[in-house]
């Protein structure tokens, strides 16, 4: 008979690292508070409200081409037309065309009333005040109508979006200068652990870096959230209880990293019991599987595994999705690709694994996939080296290499 405790073997209590998820999600809500913020200070913000077109992009018709605008039935061979003035960017050519006549149009200048096409000054020859039009074209040709882009009225974008560059370039082709975003969340963080020294002290006898801290700062910093950086705690049960005490009042979301577990000096499970709610999670994943997560009053409370491959593999798998919900986000769920291994992956049932990979594209343009190699949980490099994360479920053994896998590149999950 298996025991629940062991690792290997499957363990019928741990949840899955959906339904895992699922449990993060369904207590994490966007932030209720907005602010208005100016177009320049707005990349990754959220967008609290719909945001709607109040004219048409482009405004009005303009050039795509260098060239003259004129009537598409006065492109008569041998039938030369009159140039008779110019519309350029910003300074258009204010009378109407009439027939026979025309004017030389710059890119993104007005076209005038009575102009329908324009050609391009490649097909044209101009002998002084005379265009000679060498190759006739359509009506229509090469003007861009008001509206194209964007129609008066239409969603530009949804509440839920996470403004890219392109966005912040749409709002202002509409001419808004400012957006009403969601509050960043603030995220109050610290480690545990008495072996844990600062970068730049020297190190004793048993002792390591706190390395969780700064890859916590990294990953809080790309999703895009307010972070409050609370340092080293040891373990000692008042400094922990204070520590996450005052985290708790001045954050909506507290992390931690080490002392997740059930052991002697595992104090961030017992105090998140007797602080708040509290529920411990094994989670059927390696690495990772155990999670803290509850409430210290209204403050969300994760206390994350000490090992920083397992931190940073929870942080991606659970958190990350919260904390992004919290700022606003419409969830979305990692994308998938399947590749092929080219080398043995080595596993046993009972956990889904997220090793650790690298993913190339062959020339065929098929993906496959590289281990980085020792897969241990406290080997950063294994996380520093990869892009990608190889999922085998839970029920799976090792690959051999050519078998196909599930792979999630990490621009999906960080
Ligand atoms: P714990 O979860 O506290 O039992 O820690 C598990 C492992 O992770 C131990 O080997 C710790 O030394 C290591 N660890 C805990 N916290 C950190 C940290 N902040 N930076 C690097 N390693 C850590
Ligand atoms: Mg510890």
């Amino acid at each position: 008979m298996h025991t629940a405790t062991c690792d290997t073997e499957f363990d019928a209590l741990a949840l899955t690292e959906k339904q895992a998820r699922e449990r993060v999600l369904a207590a994490c809500k966007p932030s209720p508070e907005n602010e208005l913020i100016g177009l320049t200070k707005a990349l990754g913000r959220v967008l609290a409200k719909d945001v709607k077109a109040v004219a048409d992009v482009p405004p009005h018709r303009n050039s795509a081409m260098d060239g003259y605008a004129l009537r598409a039935e006065d492109q008569q061979p041998g039938h030369p037309l009159e140039i008779v003035g110019r519309s350029f960017a910003g300074h258009p050519f204010t009378r109407e065309l009439g027939p026979g006549q025309c004017v030389q149009i710059m890119t993104g200048a007005g076209v005038p009333k009575g102009a329908d096409t324009v050609v391009q000054q490649e097909l044209t020859r101009r002998e002084g005040n005379l265009l000679f039009v060498e190759q006739a074209l359509k009506l229509g040709a090469n003007i861009r109508f008001p509206g194209e882009d964007i129609r008066r009225g239409d969603f530009v974008l949804r509440a839920g979006r996470a403004l890219s560059a392109a966005d912040l370039g749409l709002l202002a082709s509409v001419g808004l200068p400012k957006v009403l975003v969601h509050r960043l969340p603030r995220v109050a963080f610290f480690s545990t652990g008495d072996e844990l020294r600062g970068v730049g002290e020297p190190l004793g006898e048993g002792e390591i870096y706190d390395s969780n801290r700064y890859v916590l700062h990294g990953l809080l910093q790309s999703v895009g959230v307010e972070s409050i950086d609370m340092g080293r705690i040891p373990d000692q049960r008042e400094a922990v209880e204070e520590a996450m005490h005052t985290a708790a009042e001045q954050a909506d979301v507290v992390l931690t990293t080490g002392g997740a577990s059930v052991g002697e000096a595992d104090y961030v499970t017992r105090i998140l019991r007797e602080l708040g709610q509290a529920e411990f999670w094994k989670i059927a994943i390696k690495p990772g599987k155990p999670l803290n997560f509850g409430r210290i009053g209204k403050t969300l409370f994760f206390g994350l595994p000490g090992n920083p491959v397992s931190a940073m593999a929870t942080f991606g798998l659970f958190v990350a999705p919260g904390l992004r919900k919290i700022r606003g986000e419409n969830p979305r769920p990692y994308r998938v690709f399947r590749a092929i291994t080219r080398d043995e992956l080595k596993k046993r049932p009972g956990r889904t694994d997220f090793q650790r990979g690298i993913l190339h594209v062959e020339a065929d343009g098929t993906l496959s996939v590289t281990t980085t190699g020792m897969q241990g949980s406290h080997m950063l490099t294994s996380m520093s080296r990869a892009d990608c994360f190889i999922r085998l479920p839970r029920e799976s053994g090792s690959v051999p290499a050519g078998g196909q896998v599930d792979v999630i590149p990490f621009s999906e999950i960080f």
